[in-house]
């Protein structure tokens, strides 16, 4: 997949076209550029974004799992909750990592946008014009990247990293199927979580 399917992948995967989603992507891409690698569908590269919970913006979370592959569902990205568009990417099997950030140089243009005027009235991001949502998507998919991106120097990244537990049991009790890693012992049986009374 060149750069641009990618784009466009990402996008149909996201559900509408924003700004937050193309930076994420495109931070993502040079994250992996950066490292010298390519996007994975295992779980080789692991990702770190630095997005927050109820704040705009927070769809950058997906141009960067789309991007570099690194998804919540397969467990390799977690959220460093800062409230800021930054990712950093990891090798895991050489500890190579490195920190992207999208700058605020396109701020003033994006708020000024077709698009974010909507928004700001209260649309939904996909009930916004496709000529106005593709407006802002060739804003940023188009800045110089010098322009756009803080791309950090490689560094080592302090990683140890826990193997998987493979395999499901169902639980004694309520028979719903279980990650193994998630039974607990209660007597002399496996039981789930809500099963077991404790916490966690
Ligand atoms: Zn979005
Ligand atoms: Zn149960």
């Amino acid at each position: 997949m060149d750069d641009k399917e990618i784009l466009e992948k990402a996008l149909e995967f996201h559900g509408h076209r924003c700004w937050a989603s193309v930076a994420g992507v495109r931070v993502g891409l040079a994250a992996l550029e950066k490292l010298g690698i390519k996007r994975s569908g295992g779980t080789q590269l692991y990702g770190i974004v630095e997005i927050g919970e109820e704040h705009g913006g927070m769809c950058f979370g997906d141009g960067v799992q789309y991007a570099t592959g690194c998804t919540f569902g397969k467990g390799n990205i977690r959220k460093n909750p800062l409230g800021k568009l930054g990712f950093t990417l990891i090798e895991k099997d050489t500890n190579r990592a490195v920190r992207v950030v999208f700058t605020s140089t396109l701020q003033k243009q994006i708020a000024a946008s077709k698009f974010m005027q909507q928004r700001a009235a209260g649309i939904s991001p996909d009930e916004i014009p496709l000529e106005d949502q593709m407006e802002l998507v060739e804003l940023v998919w188009n800045a110089p990247k010098e322009e756009v991106l803080k791309i950090g120097e490689v560094f080592e990244y302090p990683g140890k990293w826990i193997p998987e537990v493979m395999g499901f049991k169902p639980c004694d009790r309520c028979g719903e199927l279980t990650a193994l890693a998630y039974l607990r012992v209660d007597g002399t049986q496996h039981v789930c979580i809500p099963c077991s009374g404790y916490d966690r």
